[in-house]
């Protein structure tokens, strides 16, 4: 390739204004390859030798992704993409950078709606949503450990709301 001047330019030193690049992407806009350039390229390809720089990263990709999913070894049962896990990994997330002590895990707040048989404490309802509520509020220096934790429905949590009430003395399990 040459410039305006006629000196000589290798391939990637060609000055590519915006102006180039449009009509460019406008002729190859569109463009599809032929079947004879595709037999062409895989044609190209086959029996084609590795570098050792290749066959390494090669290696290391796959090894990558022998390491990802269940192969990991904090692999946990494929919880992390449902929604419920999402849901409670940004509501410890959130309660620590407000530099709430304590945390729990959503294993530990399923195992004690399973406890109080998956009942808002309050009300003794059993149909409903539970929502975790903290017995004394983050607001006067509760803690966000399972212990200081108890599964009320959304009405009795928000009329609840700041007070301390442990409702668990109540029950009788
Ligand atoms: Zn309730």
């Amino acid at each position: 390739m040459r410039d305006l001047k006629g000196r000589f330019i290798k391939g990637n030193k060609f000055p590519k204004s915006e102006e180039f690049r449009k009509k460019v992407s406008k002729t190859l806009m569109g463009h599809l390859i032929s079947e004879e350039t595709k037999n062409k390229i895989s044609k190209t390809l086959i029996g084609r030798k590795l570098t050792e720089g290749h066959i390494e990263k090669l290696k290391a990709k796959s090894w990558m992704n022998n390491q990802s999913g269940e192969n990991n070894r904090m692999w946990k049962g494929g919880i992390s993409k449902t929604v419920e896990y999402k849901r409670h990994m940004r509501k410890e997330n959130k309660l620590k950078r407000k530099q709430v002590e304590g945390s729990h895990t959503l294993e530990e707040w399923n195992q004690l709606c399973k406890t109080y048989q998956y009942m808002c404490l309050c009300c003794k309802s059993t149909d409903v949503k539970l929502t975790e509520d903290h017995i004394i509020p983050i607001s006067m220096g509760g803690t966000n450990d399972i212990w200081n934790i108890q599964p009320l429905c959304g009405s009795c949590n928000s009329i609840k709301h700041a007070k301390t009430i442990d409702y668990r003395e109540r029950m009788v399990i």
